[in-house]
Parts: structure tokens; C-alpha cells; sequence
């Protein structure tokens, strides 16, 4: 059932590259694992994926904990309290949701000595009148100028959410602002490579419009329990 989930996207991201002439290992899958359970998790993985992406904290440190004897990347996508920052500089290898520079500075600060930098994307709220999250665009420079200049992150590129839009030629339009915005950046941080773009409903629009990293839950894990169902507060 994951076997033949997992297939598909992987079909899918492949073909998307082909449609626009872009190597297939371009663009990397990250398994959005919130709400699943450990052993989801490791019978994903046993598909193939190494990368997982969560968004509540303790849920994750949690699965993180059950699932120590595999070897997986975490990335943290979610909302970050000011407050919740040390568990994960400790625990992750990447954070996609870093969107002002009191956070930034606090994961350098609490990363520990012995591990490697904290890849960091910086979000930006691109459809604007449609979230709170995420930074404006027009602050986006001084941010990433401010974030790349910390000494124990590495600032790797940009990370955006539109507002659910089912119209393919949309969904692109907007992603390529995202693009537009990190090739401008890239004049001032040649290293930034990363464009964490796309989900189960916008995959193809995100990967025509240069998207290094694809965020997929529902398409590989089927649909998730309703909001109301479970109570989460941000991290
Ligand atoms: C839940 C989530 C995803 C995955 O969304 P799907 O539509 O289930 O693929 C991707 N990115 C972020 C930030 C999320 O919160």
C-alpha cells in the first residue's frame, strides 16, 4: 500500500522533471510524516525515503526517539515558538520554517558543537493576504543576509506555502516569485541551492518552477485525520 504510494510519487516527480528537462535526482522528496505513526514511518522507509519532515514538536521528538537505529534526515516544517527552539537545533538536520531572526539566532546559539550546521530555509509568505506565517518578501534580503552570517546554521534557500489553488498555470505563477526571489538572493549568497516547494496538490507546478526539495504527505500517506480530531498546538 506504501509500496505503491511511494511509486507513484516517484513516478510522478519523475516525469515532471523529464516535462521540464530537468536530471530526475534534482529534486529530492521529503516525506511529510506528521501525524504518522513510527512504524509508518519505518515501513516508508523501507520503500526507499530517508528524509521526513515534521511539524509539531513533540510529536516528533517522540518518533524521533522510537526510530534512533534507522538512519533518517528530520526536517522540521512547522510553526516555531521562541520558546521551543533548543530541542530543535538538537535534534534536527534541517528547519524550513525560519522566518525572523530571533529564531535564527537562537538555533545557531543552542546547536550542539558536535554536530554539523543546521540547514536552514528561510520562509517566505508568498501569497500574503492568505497567512501570518512566513517572512514579507521586501524583508527577505536583510534576513538571509543576517541568517547566513550565523556560525553554526547554513543557510540553504527558501521555502514557501501558497494558498491552495487548484489552477496549475496559478500554482506556477506563484512559485515562480518564489524562484524569482531566490535567484536575487543568490547575487549576494551564490551557496543558497534550495527551493522547498510543492505538495501533494502543486508537485508538478513547484518542480516546473525549480523546486530542489517536494514537501508530500497526503500522496504518499493517504489522507490525514481531520484537524478537529487531534489537538495540536504549534511548536
Ligand atoms: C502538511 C504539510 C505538507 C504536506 O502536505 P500534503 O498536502 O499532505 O502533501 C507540506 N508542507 C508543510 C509545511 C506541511 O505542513
Amino acid at each position: 500500500m506504501l509500496a505503491d504510494k511511494y511509486d507513484h510519487v516517484r513516478e510522478q516527480i519523475m516525469s515532471a522533471c523529464r516535462a521540464s528537462e530537468r536530471a530526475p535526482d534534482s529534486v529530492r522528496l521529503l516525506a511529510v510524516s506528521k501525524t504518522r505513526s513510527a512504524d509508518e514511518i519505518r515501513q516508508l522507509y523501507a520503500c526507499g525515503p530517508n528524509a521526513f519532515g515534521e511539524n509539531y514538536l513533540q510529536e516528533a521528538l517522540d518518533k524521533i526517539e522510537a526510530l534512533q537505529d534507522l538512519p533518517l534526515e528530520w526536517h522540521f516544517i512547522g510553526p516555531i515558538q521562541s520558546n521551543k527552539t533548543r530541542p530543535i537545533a538538537e535534534h534536527f538536520d534541517w528547519v524550513h520554517s525560519v522566518d525572523r531572526l530571533k529564531i535564527a539566532k537562537r538555533l545557531s546559539e543552542q546547536r550542539p558543537a558536535h554536530r554539523a550546521p543546521l540547514n536552514i530555509c528561510l520562509q517566505v509568505n508568498i501569497s500574503e493576504e492568505a497567512s501570518k506565517s512566513g517572512c514579507a518578501p521586501d524583508e527577505l534580503p536583510a534576513l538571509a543576509r543576517a541568517v547566513a552570517a550565523l556560525p553554526n546554521l547554513q543557510l540553504r534557500g527558501l521555502m514557501a506555502i501558497p494558498e491552495a489553488e487548484p489552477d496549475p498555470e496559478r500554482q506556477r505563477a506563484t512559485f515562480a516569485r518564489v524562484r524569482t526571489l531566490l535567484t536575487a538572493l543568490q547575487a549576494e549568497l551564490p551557496r543558497l541551492d534550495t527551493l522547498s516547494m510543492g505538495m501533494s496538490g502543486d508537485l508538478d507546478a513547484a518542480i516546473a518552477e525549480g523546486a530542489t526539495i517536494v514537501r508530500i504527505g497526503t500522496a504518499l500517506f493517504g489522507p490525514r485525520p481531520s484537524p478537529n480530531s487531534t489537538s495540536h498546538s504549534p511548536a
